[in-house]
């Protein structure tokens, strides 16, 4: 791997992989990718610590999604660090809580969860400092980190992922595995998110990362991923009905 390509680590929300943001760190400090859910500040604190770097050294917010999971503590992470958020405009609705988020539920265990408090969980709104459209990629060099926002919608409409270097990719929900959301076993296995907007875009995103190079997969819930794992799991979607 190129040695200047900016370092992927993993900050756990909750065990067991079952939610995680990463940090992408660079050459003058760092990037978060995602915010966790609400109240997950001293996740982030420790993270940062354990790789000799402080709120300080925060020098943007991406945010892959709108889900509470995702977006649910970029306002006190904004508030912390002073760092722009970086978002896509197609979620903005949510983001400033002004549309209440819709779920497609992908199966019994995301039916299940539609059921709990947990997804339907509030968080304080916020409007992003840099609104990405359509299919604009972004360059996140200006942060110091390596790193290409692209718009991947199919989770929800405003879904980002960011290639970094030539081999890997953060992908938010794109795709997740393990059993239910992350676990303990068969993280290496492909699975559909608790919800996801629309498969076949999904597929088709995913597909395209593959096809432009990517080796490895960073997921919200459990991962990483091979890309002969996702490319089997995008093949599965594209049968579905449109
Ligand atoms: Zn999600
Ligand atoms: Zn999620």
């Amino acid at each position: 791997m190129d040695i200047s390509v900016s370092r992927i680590v993993r900050v756990p929300i909750l065990p067991l992989k079952i939610v995680n943001a990463h940090l992408l760190i660079g050459s003058r400090g760092c990037v978060l990718v995602d915010a966790g859910l609400p109240g997950s500040l001293p996740r982030f604190e420790k993270a940062l610590l354990k790789q000799g770097l402080s709120f300080e050294d925060v020098q943007a917010i991406v945010i892959t999604h709108a889900h509470v999971d995702h977006a649910g503590g970029a306002a006190e992470l904004r508030e912390k660090t002073h760092a722009p958020i970086v978002a896509h405009e197609d979620d903005l609705a949510y983001y400033k809580r002004e549309t209440p988020m819709t779920f497609c539920p992908t199966g019994w265990a995301g039916r299940m969860f539609l059921r709990t408090p947990a997804p339907h969980q509030s968080y304080t709104p916020f409007e992003p400092d840099v609104l990405l459209s359509n299919c604009q990629a972004f360059d996140l060099s200006q942060y110091g980190v390596t790193g290409s926002v692209k718009h991947t919608p199919g989770h929800t409409r405003g879904s980002i992922s960011i290639e970094v270097g030539s081999k890997d990719a953060l992908v938010g929900d794109l795709v997740a595995s393990g059993i239910l959301i992350g676990g303990v076993i068969r993280t290496k296995h492909a699975i559909r998110p608790p919800f996801e907007d629309d498969p076949r875009a999904v597929a088709k995103e995913l597909l395209r990362l593959a096809d432009d190079g990517v080796e490895k997969f960073y997921l919200g819930h459990g991962g990483a991923l091979t890309v002969r794992e996702v490319r089997r799991h995008a093949e599965t979607l594209l049968t579905f009905p449109d």
